[in-house]
């Protein structure tokens, strides 16, 4: 009886006030998450550029008896549907008034705007991996968890490569594969002139408006290099969103832990502590300050400690906002003692414990303002297993685009009582 529902553009009428809803996704009450699949399953690519939509798109609909969720309040409702698009809501819709329409009973069931989830990597090439997920099978696993647009952050490009490159690739990986809305993120991965100079075309041609750069890995950028990205990004309107992680660090204890023959993959999580990241968060912050007071985004926000950097930014009234994963609110370190360790290696590791509860704090009080997933998946079967003697051969990163959803309400809402709109 649960259906998957997608309206585009739809007016959102509820006491002669008006909102702007995208996307409305119908029914995640999760015993009824099989419905929903099956009818996500449907969905299909279509060669040359467009998704079928038609049937959603010209969907005529009574939902009634519908515990409508909003960015204000839940509350009963009927739903009138017509032509994709929502016409009435209102307490009571008579189904008598519309004789032609298809009614469904939604007693018991969730009637809620669809996801969002701003940090996905699909058809990412990490060098040492492809992932497992282009952009059908991620937006479809998507679409099955009840998010209904991804913002996807786009992985490195080759050596030198300009911004607009790396666009057209994940353009094309993108339109005729994704089957629900999308977007992207700048990836930024050096820095001279030609590659500031581009960053205004990217978001007045493009519409790009956030970019991502690195503190670890290959591309990371030196001090230098972000603070002249942070300061061209600010001038031409656009976000900076940063993986933080102190690479000087990491690297000076992954050598010590190699020098005690330490890097099988259970070491992983000490390799790269808390502190790295939580102090690449403040760096960020004071040169977000003084690039003329950017506004920063930090991504995939892992630890308590950080999470004070940036509630101290914020209460001096500086624009930053964080990001965590359900993977860091609901998974900790212990899981690098399990056997099935490989399935647990990403950057940032998982943390003790103890700092998931600072986590679901900082969504509470509204210091974090986004759960997002970082979903990058590899196959735990072939592809994790280049990391089973040495964690720097492991492709990194974990699912969850299609479970963010009803994580969030098992154990945010369900279990912390979260109610911060942070889908
Ligand atoms: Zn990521």
């Amino acid at each position: 009886m649960a259906s998957f529902f997608h309206v585009n553009d739809a007016p959102f009428n509820r006491d002669g006030r008006v909102n702007q809803i995208k996307n409305f996704i119908m029914a995640l009450a999760f015993e009824y998450k099989c419905e929903l699949m099956k009818l996500a399953s449907l969905l299909r690519p279509k060669q040359g550029g467009q998704i079928e939509v038609e049937a959603m798109e010209q969907a005529n609909l009574l939902i009634k008896n519908a515990k409508l969720v909003d960015d204000r309040q839940q509350y009963d409702a009927d739903m009138l549907i017509l032509d994709g698009r929502i016409e009435l809501i209102n307490t009571q819709i008579d189904a008598a008034d519309w004789p032609n329409i298809k009614v469904i009973d939604a007693k018991g069931l969730w009637l809620m705007p669809g996801g969002i989830d701003v940090h996905t990597h699909f058809n990412i090439d990490v060098g040492i991996a492809q992932s497992v997920d282009d952009f059908f099978t991620g937006t479809r696993a998507a679409a099955c968890g009840g998010t209904t647009m991804v913002v996807d952050h786009m992985g490195f490009g080759p050596k030198g490569c300009n911004l607009h490159y790396q666009l057209e690739q994940y353009k094309q990986h993108a339109q005729s594969r994704a089957v629900i809305d999308y977007s992207f993120h700048g990836v930024i991965q050096h820095i001279d002139a030609d590659i500031l100079a581009e960053m205004r075309s990217m978001v007045e041609q493009e519409g790009i408006s956030s970019f991502k750069l690195y503190l670890t890995y290959g591309y990371k950028l030196d001090d230098s290099e972000v603070f002249q990205a942070v300061s061209e990004l600010k001038k031409v309107g656009a976000l900076t969103t940063v993986h933080p992680e102190n690479d000087a660090a990491i690297v000076q204890i992954r050598q010590q832990l190699e020098a005690k023959g330490q890097i099988s993959p259970r070491y992983l999580g000490v390799s790269r502590p808390l502190e790295c990241e939580a102090e690449a968060i403040a760096r960020m912050i004071n040169l977000a300050k003084l690039a003329g007071d950017a506004p920063l985004y930090i991504v995939h926000l892992s630890n308590g400690l950080g999470l004070d950097y940036v509630r101290l930014a914020q209460h001096n009234g500086q624009q930053v906002w964080a990001e965590t994963c359900p993977q860091y609110l609901v998974l900790d370190d212990s899981c690098y003692e399990r056997e099935d360790v490989l399935k647990f290696t990403l950057s940032p590791p998982l943390r003790p414990q103890a700092e998931q509860a600072k986590l679901w704090q900082g969504l509470i009080d509204g210091s974090i303002d986004t759960v997002a997933t970082d979903h990058c998946s590899f196959s735990y079967q072939q592809q994790k297993q280049l990391g089973k003697d040495d964690f720097k051969a492991c492709p990194n990163g974990l699912p969850g685009v299609e479970t963010r959803m009803p994580l969030l309400f098992s154990e945010g809402l369900c279990k912390v009582g979260l109610v911060h709109h942070v889908l």
